[in-house]
């Protein structure tokens, strides 16, 4: 399969928004080189050009970063006004809207996926930094009498200290700010270390938190090629008090084990393996659109994109030739296009690992209504593919796809889809698609998932708690729950008599 000609859209705005991004490391307020001296590439996954060389921090570069987080949460900011970080929040966030244009371009371009969707992640991102503007002057304690009368029982909530940030490539900017809006909100300090693959959009966020006004030292941001070489001492080091990350499992578990050593407090977001269930009662076009959102935001590559559809046996083909319709109708080309709606995977890793799963589920038994073949380079691009009559071995109905594929399997009860949706070690989020609202409760109460999105595609939205249960991870990120990962509760004692 091969793709046309790209048009090289924009030249000009393009290298417009590449210059404008700070490409050091953001220490103390400062915006300095590596110690060591060296950068590493950014790469456009459409084209593989490199689009941009940033600052590869050395190990004392990220040490240097949480002294500075240490010092500045040693000074006054945990004392800072509510209000005044309330304010510093609310202009990052028109800020960032009034620039939805440049960050989206950058975003298409460091991430490869298309301009709508990077418009659609820029406005996700910026509403974590407009709702913990208005959460900071809401964290409150509460005081109460002692049962017995005598006494009283006071809590206060202060800020849990300087924090360590992980986020991953496939959300540049909302995975960011979803960490550091509530972290300044609270009154923490931070050290935050983007994916090697997509580094630009968390640099511009820097320089746009530096110009609202956020003080030296609050945020710091390190940019490095050897992730576990440069984290592992912050996470290890007594100053850290908590670590924060969003990515893989694997990675977390063993970010995990090295926060035992400090007794860290963490919040994980880890990987999903998401189940779209659709009961016969459904209305079959609403959960196919619901479908094609579900599997198709980010080119797949979600940790909320449904992983794998079990469909009720007697609209299982009815659905599955929708969704064919739908997906294999879809535009792909590099991202910057207009009207591309599938831009490349993040890199031929990714590329390989999508592949390598739909010829083991083929290879099985699996049938191929749309896509399957690989496109043509350069960059990294699958095809939107659905596939039928999947076999209970194959191996993406167990592994994340991260891809746009789409496999669907029957079933014949209600509590045959539950036990298929709970059968894997992650319990991230699930989707069901029914019009019986009795039904509809006793799925969403069986199913074991931290997000459900009850007849819609998309659950993330800044003023709920995101999150998994079982190996997709610990805490909540957005909503009223989000600011608590960044508070600690003191309760004070207090006699009367
Ligand atoms: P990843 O390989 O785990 O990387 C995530 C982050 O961890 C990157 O910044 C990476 O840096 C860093 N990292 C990798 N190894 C490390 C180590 N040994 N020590 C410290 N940091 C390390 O995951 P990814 O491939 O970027 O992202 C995809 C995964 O994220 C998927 O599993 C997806 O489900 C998950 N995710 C979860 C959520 C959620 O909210 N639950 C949201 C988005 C994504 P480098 O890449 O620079 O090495």
């Amino acid at each position: 399969m091969t793709l046309p000609e790209s048009d090289c859209a924009r030249p000009a705005a393009q290298q417009a928004v590449l210059e404008a991004v700070p490409k050091q490391l953001y220490i103390g307020g400062q915006w300095r080189a590596g110690a060591g001296g060296e950068t590493l590439a950014v790469e456009n996954p459409a084209t593989g050009e490199t689009i941009a060389r940033v600052a590869d921090a050395t190990p004392q570069d990220a040490l240097d970063a949480l002294g500075a987080a240490h010092d500045a949460w040693s000074g006054d900011w945990r004392q800072s006004a509510p209000r005044e970080r309330s304010d510093i929040l609310r202009r990052a966030y028109d800020a960032v809207v009034s620039r939805t244009d440049e960050l989206a371009l950058l975003m298409t371009l460091e991430m490869g996926k298309p301009l709508a969707e990077s418009e659609a992640e820029i406005a996700y991102a910026a509403s974590f930094l407009r709702w913990y503007a208005e959460e900071a002057v809401r964290a409150d304690g509460r005081f109460a009498m002692h049962e017995a009368g005598a006494g009283r029982l006071m809590t206060m909530k202060q800020p849990v200290g300087p924090c360590v940030f992980i986020t991953p490539w496939n959300f540049p900017l909302a995975m960011g700010t979803r960490k550091i809006g509530p972290a300044i909100a609270a009154g923490g300090t931070m050290v935050a270390k983007p994916a090697k693959l997509t580094p630009l959009s968390m640099l511009m966020l820097a320089r746009i938190l530096e110009d609202a006004g956020l003080p030296k030292g609050v945020l710091n941001v390190i940019t490095a090629s050897s992730s576990g070489s440069v984290m592992e001492p912050l996470i290890r080091d007594p100053r850290t008090r908590k670590l924060s990350f969003t990515g893989s499992t694997e990675v977390g578990r063993a970010l995990i084990e090295q926060s035992a050593e400090q007794i860290l407090n963490v919040s994980m977001e880890l990987g999903g393996n998401a189940p779209f269930l659709v009961f016969d009662d459904a209305d079959v076009d609403d959960a196919v659109a619901g479908a094609v959102v579900a599997k198709m935001r980010n080119i797949g590559e979600a940790c909320t994109a449904a992983n794998r559809f079990h469909v009720a046996r007697p609209i299982a083909a009815e659905f599955a030739d929708k969704l064919a319709a739908k997906m294999g109708a879809m535009k792909i080309g590099p991202g910057i296009q207009a009207g591309v709606e599938v831009g490349p995977l993040i890199d031929a890793k990714q590329l390989g690992k999508v592949a390598e799963l739909v010829d083991d589920a083929v290879a099985k038994g699996a049938r191929v209504l749309c896509g399957g073949e690989r496109v043509d380079g350069p960059g990294h691009f699958y095809p939107p593919t659905v596939l039928t009559d999947v076999p209970d071995d194959a191996r993406l109905l167990a592994e994340e796809i991260f891809g746009p594929v789409a496999p669907i399997r029957a079933f014949d009860s209600e509590a045959e889809a539950i036990a298929a949706a709970n059968d894997t070690q992650f319990g991230l989020v699930a989707y069901v698609y029914t019009a019986d609202l009795k039904r509809a409760l006793r799925v969403c109460e069986r199913i074991e998932t931290g997000m459900i999105g009850l007849n819609q595609g998309v659950v993330s939205n800044a003023g709920a708690p995101f999150g998994g249960v079982k190996q997709s991870g610990i805490g909540r990120e957005g909503g009223p729950e989000g600011i608590e990962e960044y508070l600690e509760t003191k309760y004070v004692a207090i006699a009367t008599k």
